[in-house]
């Protein structure tokens, strides 16, 4: 049976037999806090965008139409989850005539309600004539976008060309319900397709399975033959020229880095995408395109289906570049193809796809990248949220206590190999569809049934208590690489380190690895006594920057963090030229957190007017939160949002405990 036609499933995500009780009935009552709307209430069969793109208004026009199977007799209202930014005009719901009569269009009242600092619900009601369990209705939304986190407008000057405007969205977690209403819970995936008109000269892209374009309507067509959830639904437009780097992969990117992508993946993805076939199973999107974006895209990498999008910033550094895009590969499998039923799980998708991305990496070089020690880390477990925007959760944490998690089971297991075929198995079973973390545990102790008698399995603990992971992959394929910095951090902890010893480590040498694994350490012990930070600067500072963005920011945390003003003027000129908020977010946050507030205000008033509006205001918040602007600093009174933040360890909240589920999202 082909996936697109399994029957709905209810909300416990497993799906009813057909008449009788619901598989999981003690769940049924469990919902996603996050979503506002009554998606146990319907089948999302299909839905479609029709949308006018205006770069000068920033503003996105047009209708969403939604192919809806109410489940149940008797329901009146369909509550979508929506935004305050999303300006709805007019809603009607299309009503199948009886055999040879025309269908019906019928006019519907409704309304938007707060829901929370995220999103709104849009709560419409539908007359009970219109309402037949199992028929199909469609609803058209006619609205326009305005400024909501979703949606990202740039002006020409915020693009790495410089001469035309861009736009791009981000999904993840929860902010498309200001680019269209939905049912915005991974819970829920469907298929999709979309009309984009837009003015001459910019190229379209989406998250999608098909595109064509028509030169006569100026407008692009898409559509996503696979089921996905709200969060993977994803459009770009500017000016974006495409190279072929494989047999199924492009890349697109602004024209002035298209050679340096190219010539920085050219070869690599259908490598690794064989790789990951050969592990887990066969790629099931068809395509794996990338499009590279400007700097202040808001994360690192979004793996948005058949077209991951990725920051240009990363062409600075092979070696990240390829980490990121591995790991977006993996999402193909963890994540896009078997996804996590609420955001409370989220370590199902990113634990998932860290363990995955290890596995590539493993198999094609013969390591992986290290992982960052997590002792510190004492207060999470691996998933609760504590009344958060989900944003937020996308931490250190969620990656890699989620891969401790994983490394476990394939550490019950025996041997990496049956674990691999369990994990194709895993993809099979549940493929396009949205899980918890009982679907599979269950499928693991039903594949090694032998385990069932084990005594000790600590599950619970893993999931529902805090601290660090009960468990340390082995990490030894990557000591060739650790081991020198493990040495030189020794060497810096002694009470008198020996500046011989520690001559004799040559960091130009190192890998970008080595070198931000030696400076998380150092971050992680820092505050340092003064004398070491004068001796650590006087070896290293010059050194380090000249290096890349993700080693420099290390070191200039250190700075900031143990306040050594003579390094100061290295942490200003890298943010006046660093304004994307993977590099800005965490410096400001360290700046705040000490005594240089006013050194980071006078920053951010010098910089500010090359920023991302959104970057702005989260900025702005930092800055401000606990105090009024400076009045020497004029600011731009921006009114207040809540953008998709940087997924940095500062995201973890300092206090109380998080584990890997029960992610407390408030409502
Ligand atoms: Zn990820």
């Amino acid at each position: 049976m082909s996936d697109l036609q399994r029957p709905a499933l209810c909300c416990c995500r497993k799906a009813p037999v057909e008449g009788g009780p619901s598989p999981c009935p003690e769940r049924c009552q469990r919902v996603d806090v996050a979503s506002a709307s009554n998606f146990h209430s319907f089948r999302l069969r299909h839905f479609h965008l029709d949308l006018r793109l205006d770069f000068a208004a920033k503003e996105m026009s047009g209708r969403q139409v939604l192919e809806l199977v109410p489940l149940q007799a008797g329901v009146q209202t369909l509550v979508l989850d929506a935004h305050p930014s999303l300006l709805v005009h007019s809603i009607d719901c299309t009503v199948p005539g009886a055999a040879g009569s025309p269908d019906r269009c019928l006019s519907l009242t409704y309304r938007l309600d707060p829901f929370t600092d995220y999103g709104s619900s849009l709560i419409i009601s539908l007359p009970a004539a219109v309402v037949r369990p199992r028929r199909t209705l469609q609803i058209t939304v006619r609205y326009t976008t305005t400024d909501g986190p979703a949606i990202w407008w740039l002006d020409a000057g915020l693009t790495s060309g410089q001469t035309s405007p861009l736009v791009f969205t981000q999904g993840h977690s929860v902010c498309n319900r200001s680019f269209f209403p939905c049912f915005d819970t991974p819970a829920v995936k469907s298929t999709y397709s979309a009309t984009v008109h837009v003015p001459e000269g910019v190229t379209v892209l989406m998250s999608s399975s098909h595109s064509a374009y028509s030169e006569q309507d100026r407008a692009f067509q898409f559509s996503m033959e696979f089921p996905v959830p709200a969060y993977l639904v994803a459009l770009v437009a500017g000016d974006l020229q495409p190279a072929d780097i494989g047999p199924r992969s492009r890349v697109w990117a602004e024209p002035c880095i298209l050679t340096s992508a190219v010539s920085k993946l050219g070869g690599s993805v259908e490598r690794w995408l064989a790789v990951a076939e050969g592990l887990f199973g066969p790629y099931v999107w068809g395509r794996y395109d990338i499009v590279f974006l400007p700097p202040s895209f808001p994360v690192v990498a979004m793996e948005n289906p058949c077209l991951t999008f990725i920051i240009s910033s990363i062409l600075e550094s092979h070696e990240f570049l390829l980490i990121d895009v591995i790991h977006e590969i993996a999402h193909g499998w963890f994540g896009n193809a078997v996804t996590n039923a609420t955001w409370e799980e989220m370590w199902l998708s990113e634990g998932l796809a860290t363990y995955a991305q290890r596995r590539i990496t493993t198999e094609a070089y013969g390591m992986h990248r290290c992982l960052r020690v997590l002792n510190n880390d004492k207060h999470i477990s691996l998933s609760i949220f504590l009344g958060v925007n989900p944003s937020s959760l996308m931490n250190l944490f969620t990656y890699e206590k989620g891969f401790c998690f994983v490394s476990y089971l394939s550490h019950l297991c025996g041997d990496i190999q049956s674990f691999d075929s369990f994990l194709r198995s895993y993809i099979q079973q549940f493929q396009f569809c949205s899980v918890v973390a009982e679907d599979l545990l269950n499928l693991f102790l039903g594949f090694f049934p032998q385990l069932k008698e084990r005594e000790g399995l600590d599950f619970d603990r893993w999931l529902n208590e805090c601290g660090p992971p009960l468990y340390e992959p082995d990490l030894s394929a990557g000591a060739i690489l650790t081991e020198p910095v493990q040495c030189l951090c020794e060497l810096w902890g002694e009470e008198v380190p020996e500046p011989q010893a520690i001559a004799s480590f040559d960091l130009s040498s190192w890998s970008t690895f080595q070198t931000v694994l030696f400076l998380d350490r150092l971050l992680d012990r820092s505050p340092l006594p003064q004398e070491v930070m004068t001796h650590l600067s006087c070896c290293y500072s010059a050194l380090l920057d000249g290096m890349n963005a993700e080693v420099q920011i290390r070191w200039l945390q250190i700075v900031v963090r143990n306040r050594f003003y003579p390094d100061l003027p290295r942490v200003r000129s890298f943010l006046h030229k660093h304004t994307s908020r993977m590099y800005t977010v965490p410096l400001y946050e360290d700046l705040c957190a000490g005594v240089m507030k006013c050194f980071a205000a006078e920053v951010f008033s010098q910089t500010q007017a090359r920023m991302h509006p959104n970057l702005r205001r989260t900025l702005q918040q930092i800055l401000f939160q606990s105090s009024t602007p400076p009045s020497e600093t004029p600011l731009p009174l921006l009114p207040v949002t809540s953008p998709a933040p940087t997924p940095t360890p500062t995201d973890m909240p300092s206090t109380g405990c998080i584990s890997l589920r029960n992610v407390n999202v408030s409502a």
